[in-house]
């Protein structure tokens, strides 16, 4: 009886599904979840970075943008102003106050890559300590998730100025990700769709080519990136917030009690008139936002709005324009470390036009190392001998990588000189004047090579 009544349920429903199925004809497949649709990615390394662009942020919020964040690491290192949490406890309180902080302006769609800080001015050992791969997949993904008409992040390249290795990685990484996310064929099972119900591995995301991509640099100098982009007043009134989007940006900062306790402290304590005093005194509060235009594929001129020609709906996949290698003589010393690297990476994704120091130029502490890295190329058929000199300013000492080498027949070779740079003083008032040194590089009696590169002593320097 009971076997029966059962095989009956079972029977009426197969029948059931069967004629529902046959009536209803056609039905609507999943689509993107709108939730996650931005016109704005921001992508920086750590909480408090979203401040160099927080007060563009408030003003494209007003105009009813949807923007959503990208954090490379939780800020783990440094000193905590506020508790005695340090490393990972740290880095698990940074990400929430990164995310308090873009809650105050109504942002709260921010993802954390995972990555690591990484004290340094070199983006090749931050990339290395992201697992850059990791990376990137992930920021494909939020790409693809979040279908960004335009992304913001910092200047990829090295600069006299803070020139933290770990921001120029989320630059390198957003670009990365910028010519990536709309080519299928790159992490492809993201894009593919489900091979059976309750798929666990396929994604089922769709590829996305993001229109723009503006960056602002961290560095101290400022003509060489005049003129390359918007600039953004911070001082206007913000229609939602009723007070100048600089004033947004501080309240939106106040999160961020482990990185500047005593600070907060002090504005506690101050009223509107004493706070737009110190605001007006530090221009670091209230002077004008530049950025610059990486690449537009969707036209607009180079200083106009940054939606200026963005008009909503997909558009194809756009491979960047590979610029073609430069002519190089068969037997050459180059530059080597990152600024080789920038100098490919701006060839491989159609950044021709983006802004570099020429020499190149670094910020270094006194009394610490500088290394000078460098490719040596042997295109010839033979075994050729190099000698490397430098000329230096007085104080400043070799300690390794000058004099005679040689280099095998149809070789490329990596080296580098050692240099031990003078201490600056404490008691030093003088603000700095960046020094310029030279490499020569020479072979059978010719020039082969000659390395030019700015240099500004400080007391305090990321390392290089
Ligand atoms: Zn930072």
């Amino acid at each position: 009886m009971k076997k029966s009544s059962k095989t009956l349920i079972l029977g009426f429903a197969l029948l059931s599904f069967a004629l529902s199925s046959a009536a209803q004809g056609p039905q609507a497949l999943p689509s993107a979840d709108e939730r996650y649709k931005v016109d704005l990615l921001l992508v920086v390394a750590h909480p408090d970075d979203e401040g160099a662009a927080t007060p563009y942020l408030a003003r494209a919020l007003d105009e009813h943008k949807r923007i959503a964040v990208v954090f490379g690491t939780r800020g783990s290192s440094g000193a905590n102003e506020a508790g005695g949490e340090q490393a990972a406890a740290l880095g698990a309180i940074r990400e929430i106050e990164a995310r308090n902080a873009l809650a105050t302006l109504g942002i709260t769609n921010v993802w954390f890559l995972g990555g690591k800080d990484t004290a340094s001015q070199n983006v090749l050992l931050s990339l290395a300590n992201w697992d850059h791969g990791e990376s990137l997949e992930q920021l494909v993904r939020l790409v693809r998730l979040t279908r960004p008409e335009v992304i913001l992040t910092f200047l990829p390249g090295t600069f006299i100025g803070e020139d933290h290795g770990d921001h120029q990685a989320s630059g390198v990484l957003a670009t990365e990700a910028f010519d990536l996310a709309g080519d299928a064929t790159a992490f492809p099972e993201q894009i593919a769709g489900p091979s059976k119900r309750l798929e666990p591995f396929l994604e089922n995301l769709r590829p996305w080519q993001p229109k723009k991509i503006y960056y602002f640099p961290d560095a101290d100098r400022e003509d060489i990136f005049r003129g390359k982009g918007p600039e953004y007043s911070v001082k206007e009134i913000s229609k939602s917030g009723k007070q100048p989007y600089w004033r947004m940006a501080l309240d939106s900062f106040r999160a961020h009690q482990t990185q500047a306790k005593s600070f907060l402290d002090k504005v506690a304590q101050m009223d509107e008139t004493q706070i737009e005093k110190m605001a007006t005194s530090d221009s670091f509060w209230t002077e004008a936002l530049h950025f610059v235009l990486g690449k537009s594929l969707v036209g607009g001129s180079v200083t106009g709005d940054i939606f200026e020609g963005v008009t909503p709906g997909a558009i194809p996949f756009a491979r960047p324009e590979v610029s073609a290698e430069p002519a190089r003589p068969e037997l050459l010393v180059e530059l080597g470390g990152p600024y080789s690297f920038y100098a490919e990476f701006r060839r491989a994704h159609g950044l021709m036009n983006l802004p570099h120091p020429e020499p190149p130029e670094i910020a270094l502490q006194g009394h610490t190392t500088l290394v000078i890295s460098l490719c040596v190329r042997n295109r010839t058929g033979k075994t050729q001998e190099i000698s490397l000199a430098a000329s230096l300013p007085a104080g400043w000492v070799v300690q390794a990588g000058t004099g005679k080498f040689t280099v095998a027949a149809k070789q490329p070779a990596a080296t580098r000189i050692e240099i031990l740079l003078p201490a600056v003083a404490e008691t030093e008032t003088k603000k700095p004047e960046p020094q310029e040194i030279s490499v020569h590089a020479e072979s059978n009696g010719q020039s082969i090579g000659e390395i030019r590169l700015r240099v500004e002593l400080r007391k305090r320097a990321l390392s290089q």
